[in-house]
């Protein structure tokens, strides 16, 4: 075969192999999310994309060949003061009823109108006013290196988009919009956009 045929052929594959592995990697952290999570295993995925370093006491994040990718420092600011009603990884006897997964986040329980305040500093990149979905009145808060923390069931949100927050400011109002039984703060951190235990970025309990 002529050579330089053989050599765009063979950077060819290499570019199709680039391409694939990294379709591949997209395309298996929902597979993951939907396949995993729908049979409880949120814990294992959870540990396996963000872990704390027993020497360092740095939260570390992996990718999904679990490289390290990034790390940062624990978080002492729970979104709001309160008593966790639902813990990340339940599968309890009302979400089979409901035909819901098992749970992605913590709940907290607290009076309708407390304050909610991002875990971390970051940016708002989503804020859902019409509160539509099972999440309510809602807030997304973008934390860089592939972290973002969701807060759902708001009574109002006090956000706007790409608003740079910080523990203390007020992103919103507890309350109980879309799918809840009560006044909570549904405190959801996504890595990779796949739900991972809120606790392993925090210090400490919610009710001081
Ligand atoms: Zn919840």
């Amino acid at each position: 075969m002529n050579k330089l045929l053989f050599g765009v052929i063979v950077s060819f594959k290499k570019e199709a192999y680039i391409v694939l592995g990294t379709l591949a990697f997209i395309l298996f952290l929902p597979l993951i999310a939907v396949v995993v999570i729908s049979n409880a295993g949120v814990a294992a995925v959870s540990q396996a994309l963000v872990a704390i370093n027993p020497v360092t006491h740095l939260v570390e994040i992996f990718d999904s060949k679990g490289n390290k990718i990034d790390e940062r420092e624990l978080s002492t600011a729970w979104p709001i003061k309160g008593t966790i009603t639902d813990t990340f990884g339940s599968f309890g006897g009302f979400r089979v009823n409901l035909g819901l997964g098992s749970h992605t986040a913590i709940d907290i329980g607290a009076n309708a109108g407390t304050p909610i305040t991002p875990f971390a500093k970051g940016k708002v990149v989503m804020v859902d006013n019409l509160g539509n979905t099972a999440c309510g009145l809602s807030v997304r808060v973008d934390h860089g290196g592939n972290v973002e923390s969701l807060y759902c069931h708001m009574s109002k949100t006090n956000a706007t988009l790409q608003q740079e927050v910080k523990p203390g400011d007020v992103i919103g109002y507890v309350g109980s919009t879309g799918v809840s039984t009560g006044n909570h703060v549904h405190f959801q951190v996504n890595v990779h956009g796949i739900p991972v235990n809120p606790r392993t970025f925090m210090v400490g309990e919610p009710n001081g």
